[in-house]
């Protein structure tokens, strides 16, 4: 797999405002915000797609729902409530090709999404 963008910012090759990181998993604010809050949280580990998720990454893709909820009550919206979203392949919208959570929160979300 070529280094996306995601591996160059877990590399520090390429500048992003991190939140959170630890062992498995970084997490930052996105660049072109959906939301008050939208942070991506990714595994350190490169995965492309959903698709690609294999049995021994389960405790991996945990720790990214793990990780929301926790950036979700330090950022003071747990109660209140948020979306998590990951988008996968061209239909899903995806345009990283590691996979990634976004989290949004602070401002009532819409359904459908679009
Ligand atoms: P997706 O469209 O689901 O693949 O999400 C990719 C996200 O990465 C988008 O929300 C972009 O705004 C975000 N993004 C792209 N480049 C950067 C960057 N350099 N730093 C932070 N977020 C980025």
């Amino acid at each position: 797999m070529e280094p996306t963008l995601f591996s160059k910012i877990i590399d520090r090759e390429i500048s992003a405002d991190i939140v959170y990181e630890d062992e498995h998993v970084l997490a930052f604010n996105d660049i072109n915000p959906q939301a008050p809050t939208h942070v991506l949280i990714i595994p350190k580990k490169p995965i492309a797609t959903l698709n690609d998720i294999g049995e021994s990454d389960l405790a991996l893709v945990g720790r990214l729902t793990y990780t929301a909820a926790k950036l979700a009550k330090q950022f003071g919206f747990a109660e209140d409530g948020y979306r998590v979203v990951m988008n996968c392949n061209e239909h899903g919208g995806q345009s990283v090709y590691h996979i990634h959570m976004h989290l949004l929160g602070g401002r009532r979300m819409q359904w459908p999404p679009g």
